[in-house]
């Protein structure tokens, strides 16, 4: 039996806060990486694991992801992420997220949630009876807050087109091929936008239902999923899970840029260098993804509107291009040169 301290992703984390509650079921874990810059902010994720080990990892992962994505957005907030281990047929009842509520609170505002895959904004709600420490929550008006995801959205276009002016000389998105992964909430937020600006679409999903319908509204192209990571295109946008870029499907990419909204592209830091060395630019995820990050921590905050939400959103390019510049200065690949800019931001250069 390996001890948290000892995993691979076990990154000096303040805390790794592990719950169960025998009457609802509740099985949660709630990783805290840093507090440095503020309260540890980061969704949570439900979500059906083949084992409690994988689980651990991911929030460990995830709650680094967080300290360093909010850090490079300019927010006064830690990183911080929560899991709930789902049974296969992903059950959620009131009382588990009652007590997952109470778990929260019990770590005093040392983490606060709100969504991830798996979890809306009427759990948020649930979740608001039992802690003042949780956001994304239904909002009305021009407040900032609420669903996270056309924010998250809008970030990625930008930077999207931000990598097409750095990699293919010009952010006019007409004429330009984009291959989507995943048609969620993000994936098919970018797809609408990207169709505005006359780009040409090729995406998939796992329901291929719902890449096949938004295909056939926007005038794109679905394939199979399992097919769109070799697709030829100019840029792939991952925005599905994590992990999809390994040695092996490296190896079989057609495109001349990796910039998409899923968390954790990179399946190791290697694949960072892979990718660098086959000419291929990236856009650090944690970097291109903040926008719905934006929102519901100012949502938490208190601070902006939803103009101010979209003037931070727009800072995301701007900030792509500063760790690309350097990334072209020393050598080192966007991933790293990324990291390190967000490990001096929390104090851990
Ligand atoms: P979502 O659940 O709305 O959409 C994900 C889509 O990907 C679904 O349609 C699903 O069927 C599809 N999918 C899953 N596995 C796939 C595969 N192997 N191939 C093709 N399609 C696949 O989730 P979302 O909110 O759009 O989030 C997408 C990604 O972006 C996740 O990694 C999430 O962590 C990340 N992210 C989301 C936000 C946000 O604001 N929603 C913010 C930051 C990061």
């Amino acid at each position: 039996m390996v001890a948290v301290w000892d995993l691979a992703d076990f990154d000096d984390h303040e805390g790794v806060h592990l719950f169960r509650d025998r009457d609802s079921g509740l099985t949660a874990i709630i990783a805290i990486h840093s507090t440095a810059l503020g309260p540890a902010a980061g969704g949570t994720r439900l979500w059906h694991y083949p084992n409690r080990a994988d689980a651990i990892t991911d929030a460990l992962r995830l709650s680094r992801g967080m300290s360093y994505k909010n850090a490079m957005a300019g927010l006064p907030m830690g990183g911080g992420k929560a899991v709930i281990l789902a049974d296969a047929n992903a059950t959620k009842t009131t009382e588990m997220i009652a007590a997952f509520g109470r778990a929260i609170e019990s770590l005093g505002g040392k983490y606060v949630t709100a969504e991830d895959v798996g979890m809306n904004d009427a759990d948020m709600v649930a979740i608001a009876r039992e802690t003042k420490f949780v956001s994304g929550l239904p909002v009305g008006g021009n407040a900032a807050g609420g669903d996270p995801g056309p924010y998250t959205a809008r970030g990625v276009f930008l930077g999207v087109k931000a990598a097409a002016k750095h990699a293919l000389g010009s952010d006019d998105m007409s004429g330009v091929h984009v291959a989507i992964q995943g048609v969620g909430s993000v994936g098919g937020g970018l797809a609408r936008l990207l169709a505005k600006e006359g780009t040409k679409l090729t995406i998939a999903d796992v329901s291929p239902g719902r890449a096949k319908a938004l295909a056939d509204e926007l005038g794109g192209t679905a394939v199979a999923a399992a097919d769109i990571l070799t697709t030829q295109a100019d840029i792939l946008s991952p925005c599905a899970l994590g992990a999809i870029l390994t040695a092996e499907t490296i190896a079989a990419l057609r495109v001349q840029v990796v910039a998409g909204g899923a968390n954790n592209q990179l399946a190791t830091p290697d694949d960072g260098d892979r990718l660098h060395a086959r000419g291929i630019l990236f856009a650090p995820d944690y970097v291109i993804n903040a926008g719905g990050i934006i929102n519901v921590a100012l949502e938490y905050l208190g601070q902006g509107d939803r103009a101010e939400v979209e003037a931070r959103v727009d800072r995301i390019p701007g900030r792509l291009e500063t760790i690309w510049a350097e990334s072209a200065a020393t050598g080192d690949t966007a991933a790293r040169v990324a990291d390190r800019m967000a490990q001096a931001l929390i104090g851990r250069a």
